[in-house]
């Protein structure tokens, strides 16, 4: 017999870029640290964006990309919502993916299948040529465990989760409201919720799920998915935190890094609603005066607006900065910098200067925040959102959440009080002392004997061991 040939793990990330990119750290870390070949096969439902390509054209040699044929979503109604379009550009791609899989065993073995979220559909692909399945899910625990028990939920309960009286209680995790349940399962008459359902069930056929979060950082929900006698439930295992580098951002284009440079260690209020949240018009005034009254130094990234308050982009022509309140600019010059849509978060949270950061919760930037020890003030938007927030403010007391009246506005003073609160406050003393701890038991995790590091060699080496490879 010939050499062992290397074993190749085949990745199919759901489509855009939001997924593409943990998938991306992940099959990083995993190559670096041990021996195999992967293979990245890309849905899409036209041709690959440029920022697809930037990514997938930067990836060490170990890592290829097969680009699957593109799936035609034209008999769709365009209101249909995104997740239902995710799950069924992954049901159309499984043809090719097959085909995929043809090609490359033909090469070398594979060890195993690895999908995100959306991309249950395709263990059945993976069964017909006895490759085992793994999720890898860039969330918390805590989502997992939602999705692991949403079946359970829909018997029990007939309305609609945020008319429950009582919090769900997720074991392991911190009890949640059903309205800040992600938003997928918030209307049960919905197409994406008889979706999410769906593969909430197909997640107990993985051979086993990869989670982008830490043993520290959610010891009780972790230790219930993986001890709480549920034997249909794979094996878990958390490997992150697992984050961006940010050596790929250039130059400074916004010059937020050289205005960074210029202020007092641990002075600024970092704000930002990641990739896609957006604020009402009403809400940026609000946040913008606030931010202005609590007197304490910001560096914001002000997006255009958008009425309906649900993340989707309006017209990126305008200029964000329009919408601003008159005066503001010249009034915050000096102790405040704003810059339209983007920042290089990763190096603005690396920043010594920066001392707090007001996010959405998204989980990656989440995560970026706990790695460089940045604590938060918490303002969740829609997914999975309120219950990271939920987690970060109560659970793990690292966030401050201000709030809200009836109508969802969070009003200016409340904010100013929040962000003071924050920036030079006692509970804001607390949080940040707190997060300072969860950032070494994250370095921990990821360092040479930790559980995460640790978890990951298990995975490695229980697809090594295949006796077929
Ligand atoms: N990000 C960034 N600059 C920005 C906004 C976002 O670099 O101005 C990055 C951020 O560092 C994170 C990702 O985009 O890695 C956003 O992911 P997250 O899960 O936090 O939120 P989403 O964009 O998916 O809502």
């Amino acid at each position: 017999k010939g050499t062992k040939q290397t074993p190749q793990i085949v990745i199919l990330p759901a489509p855009g870029m939001g997924h593409l990119i943990p998938l991306v750290e992940f099959a990083k870390q995993f190559v670096h640290h041990h021996d195999f070949s992967i293979k990245f096969t890309i849905t899409n439902d036209g041709s690959p964006t440029n920022a697809q390509k930037e990514v997938l054209d930067s990836l060490p040699k170990s890592i290829d990309t097969i680009f699957l044929s593109p799936v035609n979503l034209d008999d769709l109604s365009k209101d249909t919502n995104v997740e239902t379009r995710i799950y069924l550009t992954i049901s159309r791609s499984l043809s090719s993916l097959r085909d995929a899989f043809e090609v490359l065993t033909a090469t070398a073995p594979i060890a195993a299948l690895v999908v995100d979220l959306f991309g249950s559909d395709a263990f059945d692909v993976a069964k017909e040529f006895n490759v085992p399945s793994y999720s890898f899910l860039p969330s918390p625990a805590l989502l997992l465990s939602l999705y692991l028990h949403l079946p359970k939920l829909d018997e029990m309960h007939s309305c609609e989760y945020r008319d429950l009286h009582e919090p769900v209680k997720l074991p392991g995790c911190v009890p949640l409201h059903g309205r800040d349940l992600m938003d997928p399962i918030q209307d049960r008459q919905s197409k994406v919720y008889t979706w999410t359902l769906y593969h909430s069930k197909r997640f107990r056929l993985a051979d086993g799920i990869l989670l982008n979060s830490f043993t520290d950082m959610e010891a009780s929900a972790i230790k219930a998915l993986k001890e709480g006698g549920d034997s249909n439930v794979p094996p878990i295992y958390p490997v992150g935190p697992l984050i961006q580098n940010g050596s790929r951002t250039g130059a400074d284009v916004s010059g937020c890094l050289n205005w960074l440079n210029n202020q007092p260690i641990g002075s600024v209020l970092f704000v930002s609603f990641g990739s896609g949240g957006a604020l009402s018009w009403e809400q940026l005034n609000e946040l913008a005066l606030g931010l202005e009254f609590s007197k304490q130094r910001f560096l914001w990234v002000v997006k255009t607006p958008n009425t309906t308050y649900l993340g989707t982009q309006a017209s990126e022509e305008e200029d964000p900065l329009m919408f601003l309140p008159d005066g503001f600019l010249e009034r915050t010059k000096g102790r405040g910098l704003v810059v339209r849509s983007w920042a290089p978060q990763i190096q603005v949270l690396s920043h010594a200067s920066t001392g707090g950061f007001l996010t959405h919760c998204g989980w990656n930037s989440t995560l970026e925040s706990v790695v460089h020890g940045v604590p938060l003030i918490a303002w969740p938007l829609f997914a999975e959102q309120k219950m990271n927030a939920v987690m970060m403010v109560e659970d793990l007391k690292v966030a401050l959440k201000p709030k809200a009246e009836k109508n969802g506005i969070v009003r200016r003073l409340e904010i100013a009080k929040v962000v003071k609160c924050l920036m030079e406050g006692d509970e804001g003393k607390r949080a940040r002392k707190r997060m300072r701890m969860l950032k070494d038991s994250a370095a921990k995790a990821l360092s040479e004997e930790g559980s995460s590091r640790k978890s990951l060699s298990e995975v490695a080496h229980k697809w090594n061991s295949q006796e077929w490879l």
